[in-house]
């Protein structure tokens, strides 16, 4: 998008039309200004558009343009510190109610999906999370002990099991995740805009809002050709965030992650990997996901940033990964690439901050941000609405703490995934 075919690579080429936006260029009046046109952004619009509230959404550059047209699209539940950390990090009662909406957001997403027929690609068939080694599996063994012990249908495979599921002998195990899917991302963020326009919504695209003034009983949002004057505003620009709000990224260290895509596999390989198209990565440091997308090309991605030497680096690498792998694949050629950056937090959780009166903000999702960023907006409408009070949000309102040594991790990540894969074919 913008011209640049690594930042959205194969999405963009598959995903059905955006709606056609334009920038904003008059003096508008709504009830919320939504900043951002992302997951949270967009379901900000379309449940505070159903609550019947007038909304405009203002997207700095086009639907989907951050980390929602750019993600590997595995819609999972939870987060990825144990579910048994919640509680101690937030608090029993924040813990617990996080825990209860994640654990349950992927459905929140396939319903939303299915109420509306978006057009995304949805596979209902669970997620993969496979071990590697002893550790990998000691590591899911954990995870599942403590989700089932509330209840969640998860459950370990064996070795044997895991490759019958996933075509590889490269794991000890997997952990099921049958809440969980896979969607064609970029598909989703335009299709919850169509939804959202559909349902009185307004959004402006190529509008970058750069100011915020308080203007008595309301907000001024100001673009470089127009402004928005609104009693709330939900900002949603996450770790694509530019200014007014430029503490959201400064909070967030950026972690680059990359995907390509094969050409469509033959048929007999597409029934041998993934047979069930389950979504997967693996519990490596430098982690390792791959799923389908509808016509059969292989998505498999990995950390690090598509630019410079990373390139060649992280494109060699990954054809040696897949054929490692998956052997039977033969020439691995790959027919899109792009990344993108991921919004890491200090402690792997997100963040709810206020940045003024009725100036509210989910961010910091740690690279699980499709089913979050569904429910979080659906949140902030609620608590715009007035459906939702405060204390009712998922999570305790937080001040922006800027991450330290930021662009020190930063550069360490881009730079340290390129040694890791240049090292070898370790996958
Ligand atoms: C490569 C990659 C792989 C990932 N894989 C997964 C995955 O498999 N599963 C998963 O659940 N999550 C994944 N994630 C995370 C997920 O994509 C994000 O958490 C999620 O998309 C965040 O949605 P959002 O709406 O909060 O923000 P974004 O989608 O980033 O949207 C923010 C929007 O705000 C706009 N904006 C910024 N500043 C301004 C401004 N001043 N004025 C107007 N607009 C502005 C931006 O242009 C952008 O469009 C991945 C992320 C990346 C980058």
């Amino acid at each position: 998008m913008m011209g640049d075919p690594r930042s959205h690579g194969l999405w963009e080429r598959t995903a059905p039309p955006a709606p056609e936006t334009r920038p904003l260029e008059a003096a508008i009046d709504v009830d919320v200004a939504v900043v951002g046109a992302g997951y949270t952004g967009l379901s900000a619009a379309l449940h505070l558009a159903q609550g019947g509230a007038s909304v405009a959404v203002i997207e700095a550059a086009e639907i989907g343009f951050g980390g929602s047209g750019r993600n590997v699209g595995l819609v999972n539940a939870g987060m990825w510190v144990m579910p048994d950390e919640l509680p101690a990090a937030l608090g029993e009662t924040y813990g617990r109610r996080l825990l209860a909406l994640l654990g349950d957001a992927p459905r929140a997403v396939f319903e939303l999906v299915e109420k509306h027929a978006i057009a995304c690609e949805v596979e209902r068939r669970g997620t993969l999370h496979c071990a590697v080694g002893r550790s990998g599996l000691a590591q899911i063994a954990e995870r599942a002990r403590q989700w089932r012990a509330r209840g969640a249908p998860v459950r370990v495979l064996d070795a044997a099991e895991t490759a019958a599921k996933v075509g590889t002998t490269a794991y000890s195990g997997s952990l099921l995740d049958e809440r969980a899917g896979t969607i064609q991302p970029l598909a989703y963020a335009r299709g919850l805009a169509h939804v959202a326009l559909g349902l009185g919504a307004q959004i402006y695209g190529s509008s970058p809002v750069v100011a915020c003034e308080d203007d008595g009983g309301a907000w001024v949002l100001r673009t470089p050709r127009g402004s928005a004057r609104a009693k709330w505003v939900v900002v949603a620009t996450n770790a694509y965030t530019s200014a007014p709000w430029g503490e959201i990224r400064r909070e967030l260290v950026g972690l680059p992650y990359f995907n390509f895509a094969t050409t469509p596999l033959p048929e007999e390989l597409r029934r041998s990997i993934l047979p069930e198209r389950q979504g997967a990565w693996d519990t490596r440091e430098v982690l390792s996901s791959f799923r389908f997308d509808k016509q059969g090309r292989l998505v498999f991605g990995s950390v690090g940033a598509l630019r410079g030497t990373g390139v060649a680096i992280h494109r060699d690498w990954a054809r040696r990964a897949v054929r490692k792998l998956f052997p039977g694949i033969g020439e691995v050629a790959f027919e899109a690439e792009w990344y993108g950056m991921i919004g890491m937090t200090t402690n792997a959780l997100p963040r709810f901050h206020r940045f003024g009166r009725n100036i509210v903000s989910f961010s910091g999702y740690n690279g699980r941000g499709i089913a979050p960023g569904t429910v979080f907006g659906r949140c902030l409408a609620e608590f715009a609405l007035g459906a939702l009070s405060e204390a009712d949000l998922p999570l305790p309102v937080s001040e922006p703490a800027p991450a330290k040594l930021r662009a020190a991790f930063e550069a360490y990540y881009e730079v340290g995934a390129q040694l890791a894969h240049f090292a070898g074919a370790r996958i």
